[in-house]
């Protein structure tokens, strides 16, 4: 349902509100195909493109048309109920060509860890363990122009470690020009194919470890595997591009009740500035957030600053994924 919204009308000429993947995303999601990745909830699919999706009943058309139907509606200032608080919504005059530049791939569900915030560890009983093959996708659209070459490529999963294709489809990006790549990992199983990606400054590795110890990284992963992933994270983080940056993430997903102690985020920051990380990435729990974003504890802003403080002091970037990014909004 599109709802108008009087504080986006425009006047000027040629500009209005929309988001990047509206304009240009594609989303490869298990069974499905949709155009925004922010929705990991996959029943709330608002921008859906083709259900029943199964590699190769794969149809851009049905893209192109969809995209008409938002930007027809962001034109008059009405925007979806599910995007009025996004913060990637902004205005802009948007190329309205037909191409892609932001690309999410996260069709399978396969996982060697068991995190307890996982929607699809939670409910195994939606997806199926078949998933569809999209490297000849890709390759099409390459030969046909459609995936730009300085497109934003997203890794979500399922682990890439336990995809058939992942090595083949990361050959395919770095040998086709693409450089803005990024993978998340549970890092529990080393994938060798990204050490030239990551020298090459083409890949970001993000690892979800969501704790600075053993015991709480078991609590929350439901797997015993903290110290073979901190060792991972080191052998990754040997991998520096020409900047001499590692470009890995040990990924901290704040849940209130279970990991928010400013010790345990500090022993978190200290693993990473051993292991020479070059990077911090901060997220809280979707669930936890979806039912107390309008009542969030100043302990969670507490957390949040001594970890940026904490990160920028070693040479850290510091960086904040959507849910935190939303606080600040
Ligand atoms: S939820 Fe946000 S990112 Fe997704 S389509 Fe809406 S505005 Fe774009
Ligand atoms: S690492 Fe990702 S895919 Fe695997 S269980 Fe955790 S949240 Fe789910």
């Amino acid at each position: 349902m599109f709802i108008l919204n009087p504080n986006l009308i425009q006047k000027k000429e040629g500009f209005y509100y929309s988001c990047e993947w509206i304009e240009h995303g594609l989303v490869f999601y298990p069974s499905k195909l949709t155009m925004c990745c922010f929705c990991s909830d996959v029943k709330n699919s608002h921008t859906l493109i083709q259900d029943n999706f199964n590699g190769d009943n794969f149809d851009i058309e049905r893209l192109f048309t969809n995209r008409d139907i938002f930007r027809r509606f962001h034109k008059k200032a009405k925007i979806h109920v599910n995007c009025l608080n996004c913060p990637s919504l902004k205005l802009e005059a948007w190329d309205e060509r037909n191409y892609i530049d932001s690309l999410y791939i996260s069709h399978w569900t396969e996982c060697n860890s068991k995190c307890s915030y996982c929607y699809a560890n939670c409910h195994p009983e939606e997806f199926s363990n078949k998933h569809y093959k999209i490297l000849n996708i890709l390759k099409q659209l390459c030969t046909k122009g459609i995936l730009r070459r300085n497109s934003k490529i997203l890794f979500g999963g399922g682990e890439p470690a336990l995809l058939d294709e992942f090595n083949d489809i990361i050959t395919f990006l770095l040998d086709n020009g693409f450089q803005d790549i990024r993978v998340h990992s549970s890092g529990i199983k080393y994938i060798d194919c990204l050490e030239r990606g990551l020298k090459e400054n083409k890949i970001h590795l993000v690892i979800s470890v969501d704790s600075g110890s053993r015991e709480i990284y078991k609590k929350i992963k439901n797997v015993d595997c903290y110290n073979i992933v901190r060792e991972n994270i080191k052998k990754y983080a040997l991998n520096k591009n020409q900047n001499n940056e590692a470009n890995v993430s040990a990924k901290y997903i704040i849940i209130p009740g279970i990991n928010d102690s400013i010790d345990e985020i500090e022993k978190w920051i200290s693993e990473n500035i051993n292991a020479g990380l070059s990077y911090s990435v901060l997220d809280i729990e979707e669930n936890w957030y979806n039912e107390n974003k309008n009542n969030i504890p100043q302990k969670v802003y507490d957390i949040i600053e001594y970890s940026k403080s904490r990160s920028l002091e070693n040479g850290m970037h510091f960086e904040l994924y959507e849910r935190v990014k939303k606080l600040f909004y």
